[in-house]
């Protein structure tokens, strides 16, 4: 999973510091949460970390773990996992294996075919080996083009090109008078999570889904195909999950909990997620034949895409039949943990994670990203050699069946939940990487702490500093001037929160454990997502070719771990996490706005008539109904909670100040282990034990994966998506809830601060 999850999402600017050239020039003020001489200490530790990763190693971990498709359930996804066990020991790590029994369906049956409307078409639903590239030829081993949890089904319909297949999309298709019910909806990928488009398809009565790439989005319109280029061939396929993961994550048959090889499952019948309808993904070869047999009226123009043909709407002429069945098996998935135990608080927990399982031979999507982890995993080995301790245990997982649904995360996390709750300080995922611009998303109580982190690494192209290149680049590219000032004089720059997508889920979702997703993005284009192209030929020819980034992701991850294991007090900053709470509360507002002068608006044009004189009247045409103007929402109790939270984060800042007064020796004392405890929480009371209403797999307030965007975060969900779904009595239940988290959340900042100013 996870496509660019990791790139580019710092959204803004500050304090300039000179670039470098060669090392990190050391910073005399004290790192944040450290004493003055632990500080020191600690950059020299950073300093000999840094100079460790090597190119070479992550390109020689990448050719082997990609050498063979490694999907789930496949010999070669078990032998990874052994390699890497392997190495975690060779790195003197303590590691072992943990498995779990997941249910993971693969092809059996497969069958698009045109049967009326044009000339009898078949796809192909296969990508073919390409001479110069030695792993596509694999065709025993590659798992053939599928959506994973597709229903099984064998239907027959009329087409209907729904564009992105987005609920926005189909309000469009109302307007033309073009219905889905009993039709074959095909949409293109993109614009959403592709489990979101055979889900709204079935909502409006579609019998079936096809998903093809169209050219425009990331085959021929933006560059060069592979092999001449890095973007998708004709023949190349997405594949992917679908699963419906709204409600709960990870296994269909455990939701909820662990799926350890002897827990009680579900029946197959009662699995959670799978589609209601079947889905297959396909190429655009094998889409331009079905597009070309559509008629009705044309598409609009933003809906057309980059074949040599005209996109019409349908439904038909064309009828396709469409086939998909699954062996419905249950698969072994092997999570590699490695630990290294703290030596002053063993119970406080750093997680680091990037999943090992891939769809093909997944050299970008996830061994990028699992090569740099590992390349960590060596330099903390070399650091214990060297008589390194760190203060907290460091955990290192290289996850299993994260491509079919967050599966190894999620049912480790399932499993220790309760360790987790009570140990987790903070979990730091990474997934692909690529070439470009540092990005990070995540828990806002740790945006000042990876702005830090960005400060102290070196970006291998420019020679900036991370943070200062992404600075510059928001500068460059903000559209307007509030960005652009804020990119240049706010102390940190913004990151986006964590929506779904990669393992960081079950921490930040399930548990509340702060998370960070790390990674670097935003030059390397291409179009082998999820196919058998993404593979070491490819990655070596039109990636990080000479593993660069992959090194400096080595650093970045490696310091944030290490900084966080050895701090006298976890450097949490509630400053700009309340900042982006009084952002995320003013959108809400403006969002409620916006709704209401929209449908007032609407209504006024139905009422002059507009829409029905503005159509042709030789086409059909269907104007939107008048809607009642949603309720003025009452915001204020958020609107206090979180101005509680903003003068508690002062005075928590106040009070470190304090503590770092003469060398910070406030900080190495004594109270610091209970002010720790406090800061574990604070990501802890943003959670709600039931979950939120409809999505009991869900517990984070502030952050979750849209329900019908699937990728993309939503801020203050409940509340966010009652609104979409004009639900007001509902928005305001999640107002009155969260409103109470902010306010306990505020209450223990202000302990915190407290205690720091009484600490000696
Ligand atoms: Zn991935």
């Amino acid at each position: 999973m996870n496509r660019h999850t990791a790139l580019a999402t710092f959204v803004c600017t500050a304090i300039s510091i000179a670039p470098f050239s060669g090392a990190i020039i050391a910073d005399e003020r004290p790192l944040y949460g450290y004493s003055a001489d632990s500080s020191r200490t600690e950059r020299q530790w950073e300093d000999k970390l840094r100079a460790i990763p090597k190119p070479e190693n992550l390109r020689a971990y990448m050719q082997r773990l990609s050498a063979r498709p490694h999907n789930v359930g496949s010999p070669y996804d078990k032998d990874n996992a052994e390699w890497i066990l392997a190495k975690f020991k060779e790195f003197g790590l303590d590691a072992h294996i943990e498995v779990f029994d997941v249910l993971f369906p693969t092809p059996k049956e497969r069958l698009v075919e045109l049967v009326d409307g044009g000339p009898h078409f078949v796809a192909k639903l296969q990508e073919p080996p390409v001479a110069e590239d030695p792993t596509s030829n694999q065709q025993s081993e590659q798992l053939p083009t599928y959506n994973a949890y597709s229903a099984d089904g064998d239907v027959t319909g009329p087409l209907v090109y729904v564009n992105y297949g987005v609920p926005e999309d189909y309000e469009e298709l109302e307007r033309r008078g073009v219905s889905l019910k009993g039709a074959i909806a095909i949409a293109r990928y993109g614009h959403s999570w592709r489990g979101i488009k055979p889900k709204v398809a079935a909502e409006h009565g579609a019998i079936g889904c096809l998903i093809y790439s169209d050219p425009r989005d990331d085959g021929y319109a933006p560059g060069e195909t592979f092999p001449a280029g890095p973007y998708r061939p004709k023949d190349g396929v997405q594949r992917g999950s679908v699963q419906d993961s709204g409600q709960y994550m990870g296994d269909p048959l455990t939701p909820g909990f662990g799926a350890t090889p002897d827990a009680k499952r579900l029946a197959l019948k009662d699995a959670f997620g799978i589609t209601k309808i079947p889905v297959l993904p396909i190429s655009y070869a094998d889409a331009q034949p079905l597009l070309a047999a559509i008629a009705g009226p044309v598409a609009p123009r933003n809906w057309r895409g980059g074949l040599p043909i005209t996109y019409h709407l349908g439904p038909g002429a064309g009828k396709v039949h469409l086939k998909v069945f699954a062996n419905w098996d249950i698969k072994r998935l092997y999570d590699v943990i490695a630990k290294v135990p703290g030596s002053a608080y063993p119970d406080e927990w750093i997680i680091r994670g990037n999943h090992h399982d891939a769809w093909v031979n997944g050299a970008e999507d996830p061994l990028s990203g699992q090569v740099a982890m590992l390349e960590q995993a060596r330099a903390t080995g070399e650091l214990l050699k060297a008589g390194w301790k760190p203060k907290r245990t460091i955990i290192f997982c290289a996850w299993d069946g994260e491509e079919p649904g967050l599966l190894g995360s999620t049912e480790w996390v399932e499993t220790h939940a309760e360790e987790l709750r009570h140990n987790a300080v903070a979990y730091i995922n990474s997934d692909s990487n690529g070439r470009g611009f540092f990005g990070a998303e995540g828990s806002h109580s740790l945006e000042k702490f990876i702005n830090d982190v960005a400060r102290d690494v070196q970006d291998p192209e420019t020679k900036l500093t991370l943070w200062k290149r992404m600075q510059l680049e928001q500068v460059a590219h903000s559209d307007g001037s509030t960005d652009r000032d804020e990119a240049r004089n706010r102390a940190d720059l913004r990151i986006g929160a964590l929506g779904g997508g990669s393992d960081y889920g079950a921490f930040l979702n399930i548990i509340g454990i702060a998370s960070l997703n790390i990674g670097f993005g935003g030059e390397t284009g291409g179009g082998i997502y999820h196919s058998i192209y993404d593979d070491f030929y490819w990655y070596t020819h039109f990636a990080d070719t000479d593993f660069s980034y992959g090194r400096a992701l080595s650093e970045a991850g490696g310091i944030a771990t290490l900084r966080i294991a050895d701090a006298d007090v976890l450097p949490f900053e509630f400053g700009d996490f309340a900042d982006t709470l009084q952002m995320y509360v003013r959108e809400l507002k403006k969002f409620g706005k916006d709704q209401q002068d929209e449908i007032k608006e609407r209504n006024r044009k139905i009422d002059e008539g507009a829409f029905t004189a503005a159509a042709d009247p030789k086409e059909t045409y269907i104007p939107p109904k008048k809607q009642e103007v949603p309720p003025f929402l009452n915001f204020a109790p958020l609107e206090n909670a979180v101005e509680s939270i903003t003068r508690s984060a002062s005075e928590y800042t106040k009070a470190l100040a304090h503590a770092n007064e003469n060398g910070g020796s406030a900080l190495a004392g004594s109270s610091s282990a209970e002010i720790n405890r406090l800061l574990i929480d604070s990501e802890r009371k943003l959670t709600t034990p039931q979950g939120m209403p409809g999505r009991p797999g869900y517990h984070h307030e502030l952050y979750a994966p849209g329900e019908y965007t699937g990728y993309e975060a939503k801020a203050i969900p409940a509340v966010r998506e009652a609104m979409e779904q004009k639900h007001w009595k509902q928005a305001e239940d999640g107002i009155a809830r969260v409103s109470r988290l902010l306010n306990d959340e505020a209450a223990l900042i202000s302990a915190a601060a407290e205690k720091l100013t009484a600490a000696k």
